[in-house]
């Protein structure tokens, strides 16, 4: 980066903040490239696991009922990334914005619980979380430690355990679309982290919240068709490099 783009990023995050501190509701939307630090990829990256599985037959939950014991040799190895994965600077940078009032409710696509843990406290999740498993026959749950004792995880009622996430053919939870729905329609700020919100139905809250005259502060390491189409300012960069530059503006911004 030449001294030139610095001093414009540095210029823009300093904008963002406050974007952030004169809007009454903000909301952030997160997604895999948040995580990328804390070590767990991009399932849809080149190489990521929906190249190396075919997503109808692992993927579905179909294909869970029908045969959990194959589905769960793809799940094992999402279950391995985030089993130990421990929240990055930006989990806890986005937790910090929380704290210091200026951030509602994060709505995420990632399933690894990353963002309570670092320290987020109100969380939507769109495709469940992988750190707890449930039966589907007696309704027990268990931590995701369960996988390191058997493969595939059982149940005591002998039942093959899900991990709480939605797979493909299953519905959001229809309290998730609720209510990132109202808080994008009524946030004066929009932070996007790490995604670029193609999936839906992610993809429909940068639009809801623009048009309902929200600020789109983009966090990207290359700028996404959002970039163009929606977003107000565009902070190139890994996560955990700008969001704690954000926190540290915001945080000047609160104190004065
Ligand atoms: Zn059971």
């Amino acid at each position: 980066m030449t001294a030139k783009e610095t001093k414009k990023l540095e210029a823009n995050i300093k904008e963002a903040a406050k974007v952030l501190s004169q809007s009454a509701l903000n909301v952030a939307l997160t997604g895999a490239g948040i995580s990328v630090e804390s070590g767990i990829p991009d399932f849809r990256s080149p190489g990521g696991l929906w190249e190396r599985y075919d997503i109808m037959e692992y993927g579905s939950i179909s294909a869970f009922r029908n045969n959990p014991e194959k589905v769960w040799k793809m799940l094992a190895e999402i279950g391995d990334t985030i089993k130990d994965a421990k929240p990055n600077r930006a989990h806890k940078g986005v937790g910090q914005i929380e704290q210091i009032g200026l951030l509602h409710t994060v709505i995420t696509q990632n399933i690894d619980n990353l963002h309570q843990e670092g320290g987020t406290t109100n969380v939507i999740e769109y495709h469940g979380n992988f750190k707890t498993l449930s039966c589907l026959a007696c309704a027990r749950t268990y931590g995701i430690e369960k996988v390191d004792s058997e493969m595939p995880p059982k149940c005591t009622c002998g039942e093959i355990l899900k991990p709480d996430i939605i797979f493909f053919g299953e519905a959001i939870p229809p309290e998730a679309l609720r209510d990132s729905y109202e808080l994008a329609s009524s946030c004066g700020g929009l932070l996007v982290i790490g995604t670029s919100a193609q999936v839906t139905p992610a993809n429909t809250i940068p639009g809801i919240a623009k048009q309902a005259g929200a600020g789109i502060i983009e966090i990207n390491v290359e700028p996404t068709h959002l970039t163009t189409l929606v977003t107000d300012i565009f902070l190139p960069g890994k996560a955990g490099e700008i969001v704690p530059k954000l926190v540290d503006a915001a945080k000047e911004l609160v104190s004065q």
